[in-house]
């Protein structure tokens, strides 16, 4: 039994917690933790970090330490936003496929990869060297099956086997003597261009020996190069979404602003080493594949299977939202929740995501941290529902985005506790 001190207790941490109306507020449907990882679980100090590189890398000292340093912080902080997670059923079920390819490349024995998911939903994968790779979620939407994932792996492994992180760096650093001049970028263009190559060429090898299809690197490839205009573009429509009887959507929220649609300049990008979707064009890479002469195989295993990517998938759909919830990125946040519940008006979770998210971002407004949770467009997020969406939340003032938070909140006809909790917060806001 409850006692009755106990009971009051319990009702003023109650009326507490309800009345910190500023808090930030997140839906309330059980999410799963998302585990944080620490920059030295996998790589140690920043000292080792730049130990382990330093002599592998042919430029002066000083320059390599000054990058080695800054990727290292950018790691740190990927970790600490959680704009990179740890994730037990994914990492699971790549280092499945991993070992797969290890068991079938006996060079690669006693190597150790370190597969992790990155929050920004975007179809790519990449590697900041020391033998630690992010796989990004649009990347399992668009492939079909476990072979093609495994060349998409393949592909990592071989940057890294290549010291290609070392070479970029090299590069970096020969290019800072420059300026960017059309020569220049031209010939970084072809040298990233080069990398790449080579590493679906080596990427290919390694696939090779797992008797593989050729033809499934090549779809992965393929998929790849319709991506853009997959992720992002499904079921959103703010135009229709936020469209209230009371409150119609307003054309110039979705006008262009110049300086929203311009992006990060190619040469600040030396740090991401590699960006499956960038240079060169995949149809150039398909042609290079193919030209690839690989011993005839002793028997092509021609079976296709599924079962790492599928339950990647099933993870990924049923805890992407959550996931977003931990990671402060109200852009993405909202957009997946407005997908959700488009497809789904009646999941009250996205619309309790909906809700709060558009509460924290008036929150976001009012206090001037906008671009804290709502960055600028990058070069990997080109599509136009999305970059809509964004332009959208620039454009609005805080007062019209609490207006269309309330006139959301009243549009669920059935409404969790949270959700009128919410509205209730609305509607203060509103006096
Ligand atoms: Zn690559």
């Amino acid at each position: 039994m409850i006692s009755k001190t106990q009971l009051i207790t319990l009702f003023l941490f109650v009326i507490l917690f309800v009345s910190k109306s500023n808090a930030q507020i997140t839906a309330t449907t059980d999410c799963l933790k998302t585990q944080s990882i620490h920059i030295e679980d996998l790589v140690m100090s920043s000292d080792s970090f730049i130990q382990t590189n330093l002599p592998t890398i042919n430029a002066p000292e000083r320059k390599v330490k000054k990058i080695l340093l800054e990727n290292y912080n950018f790691l740190k902080n990927s970790f600490s936003n959680k704009d990179i997670i740890k994730n037990n059923v994914v990492e699971q079920e790549l280092n499945a496929i991993v070992d797969n390819i290890i068991e079938a490349n006996p060079k690669l024995k006693d190597k150790k990869f370190n597969m992790l998911y990155a929050t920004e939903y975007v179809a790519n994968a990449s590697s900041l060297g020391n033998n630690i790779f992010y796989i990004y979620p649009g990347l399992f939407e668009i492939l079909d099956n476990d072979q093609q994932l495994t060349f998409i792996l393949c592909h990592e492994i071989a940057h890294q086997v290549l010291k290609h992180f070392q070479y970029s760096i090299e590069e970096s650093i020969r290019l800072e003597k420059t300026d960017l001049t059309n020569e220049s970028s031209l010939n970084l263009f072809r040298n990233k261009r080069e990398l790449e190559i080579n590493a679906d060429a080596f990427g290919f090898e390694l696939y090779s020996n797992l008797n593989y299809q050729e033809a499934e690197a090549i779809k992965a490839l393929e998929h790849l190069k319709d991506s853009d205009s997959i992720l992002y573009s499904k079921n959103i429509d703010i135009k229709e979404q936020f469209n209230f009887k009371d409150y119609p959507f307003k054309r110039f929220w979705i006008n262009k602003k110049e300086q929203l649609l311009k992006i990060k300049k190619y040469k600040s990008n030396y740090r991401n080493l590699d960006s499956l979707r960038t240079h060169p064009n995949v149809d150039t890479r398909i042609s290079a594949i193919k030209k690839i002469n690989i011993p005839p195989l002793q028997q092509i295993n021609t079976k296709v299977s599924k079962q790492h990517l599928t339950k990647i998938k099933e993870w990924q759909d049923a805890n992407y939202l959550c996931i977003l919830k931990d990671s402060n990125r109200y852009d993405l946040h909202l957009f997946f929740a407005l997908e959700k519940h488009y497809l789904n008006p009646k999941n009250i979770f996205a619309s309790e995501v909906i809700a709060s998210t558009l509460f924290n971002i008036y929150k976001a407004k009012k206090e001037k941290q906008f671009s804290k949770f709502i960055p600028p467009p990058n070069a990997f997020a080109s599509n136009t529902s999305f970059l809509e969406l964004k332009l959208f939340l620039k454009n609005t003032e805080a007062r019209e985005i609490r207006k269309i938070g309330l006139w959301f909140c009243n549009s669920i006809e059935e409404k969790s506790n949270t959700l009128i909790k919410i509205q209730e917060k609305f509607k203060r806001l509103d006096k």
